[in-house]
């Protein structure tokens, strides 16, 4: 199957190809034709599978043939949970519709709020923003979304954690009820099947590998290192690997800022992110990021959720989460689309419980390394010595698995 083969606009098909998207993902195989069709759709599928352009190309597609001349309200409205995911969903919006008329706007809190209502004031099509801050809009007059034809729930289960629920509720009375509804999430518990089931009515549902939510195309790995070594281990790996992007979750902003600061004293550049920085600050930060500036962000469970940034190298799980679905949101930043990834973590005593529970939930045995007791110690002593080597380590286990060709 190839793009070209469905139905849609020359536009998109073209803007496609020059993205590079050669053909659809799974997800996008089994849901752009329902949403075609018009139909509510319920997806579940892994991390990095590409289930942002699976809802954004049948919705481009509808707004641009169909037309509604004169008609400036917003005709397409996604929630997500998030405003760093407010902001990367509208943009990849803005670049699938990037050569037809439709306008897409990612809009989030912390910025000029009169430059905002005078966007939407000149008409935008595809809206992206956070429940809370549509809710707002909408009670304050200026987003009105009475004529809407489809909503989108991005990472609908973390919106329900985030006590949006409400939030959810309150919009959904202001929108037609005969619009199409699409619901999209890496992981689906309880209590986001009940919130579904009050909005879709008849949804098709598409699950892909819904044993294990973990992306099939992330190497996963687990080391034990006492809990006040782990910053020499972080060095060592980050040293070692001068060229590669690291994502790395540690269980506080106090930690997170700790671990940036033990990383500077040995001359290691990273940059933190967390709750407690400016908004303003966050997007700039994760702009660096991206561009590449900046190749190590030390960061909080903030950053766990659909952030895509394809070129990411390596997860490191400096401490486990203590929720184990946040593992597999974690370790989804790599092996985004087509590319492998790996996900390192660093188990401490205290943390075997945990590691149990993820090996539980995720339904798979992750890679124990045993280290070499006087590679430990070599570490500890002398963090400089190249030796001890993590790629080494995991390309030997690989290899004992025969898996390494898969590379
Ligand atoms: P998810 O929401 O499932 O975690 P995203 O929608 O963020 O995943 O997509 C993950 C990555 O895959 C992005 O970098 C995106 O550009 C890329 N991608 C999506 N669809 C395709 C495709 N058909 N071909 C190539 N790359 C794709
Ligand atoms: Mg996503």
């Amino acid at each position: 199957m190839k793009f070209s083969d469905y139905p849609i606009s020359n536009l998109i098909i073209e803007q496609l190809e020059s993205m590079d998207f050669r053909k659809p993902t799974d997800i996008q195989f089994k849901s752009i034709k329902h949403i075609l069709e018009g139909e509510d759709v319920m997806a579940v599928a892994q991390t990095g599978t590409g289930k942002t352009a699976a809802f954004a190309i049948p919705v481009i597609d509808r707004i641009e043939k169909r037309k509604r001349k004169g008609y400036k309200g917003v005709r397409c409205l996604v929630m997500v949970p998030t405003r760093e995911l407010a902001k990367q969903i509208g943009s990849v919006f803005t670049e699938i519709g990037k050569r037809t008329s439709v306008k897409s706007y990612g809009l989030f809190g912390g910025t000029d709020q009169e430059q905002q209502i005078r966007t939407l004031k000149n008409g935008v099509d595809v809206l992206v923003t956070t429940p809370g801050r549509m809710f707002d809009l909408i009670s304050q007059g200026h987003l009105d979304v009475s004529q809407l034809e489809v909503l989108v729930l991005d990472e609908a289960d973390l919106m329900l954690d985030l006590g949006f629920n409400k939030d959810i509720k309150d919009v959904m009375k202001h929108i037609p009820k005969n619009r199409q509804t699409l619901f999209f999430s890496a992981t689906i518990s309880k209590k986001i099947k009940s919130l579904a089931y009050d909005v879709v009515r008849d949804a098709i549902r598409i699950q892909i590998s819904p044993k294990n939510p973990v992306a099939q195309n992330i190497d996963h790995a687990v080391a034990f290192i006492q809990m006040d070594d782990k910053r020499f281990f972080l060095e060592n790996i980050l040293k070692e690997y001068p060229e590669n992007m690291f994502i790395v979750f540690a269980r506080t902003k106090v930690r997170v800022e700790r671990i940036v600061a033990a990383m500077e004293r040995v001359g290691v550049k990273t940059e933190a992110l967390h709750g407690g920085i400016e908004q303003k600050d966050r997007f700039a930060i994760l702009d660096r990021f991206r561009a590449g500036e900046n190749r190590v962000l030390i960061t909080t469970d903030v950053a766990a959720r659909g952030i895509d940034i394809p070129s990411m190298d390596y997860v490191i799980n400096y401490d486990l989460p203590d929720d184990s679905e946040n593992y597999v949101h974690r370790c989804g930043r790599t092996g985004r689309g087509n590319r492998r990834g790996q996900a390192l973590s660093f188990c401490s005593d205290s943390e075997k419980k945990l590691l149990e529970d993820i090996e539980e939930y995720t339904g798979e045995e992750i890679e124990h390394y045993e280290i070499d007791p006087n590679d430990y110690s070599e570490i500890m002593k002398d963090i400089e010595d190249p030796t001890y080597n993590w790629q080494r380590l995991i390309d030997q286990a690989n290899k004992e698995r025969g898996k390494d060709e898969e590379w």
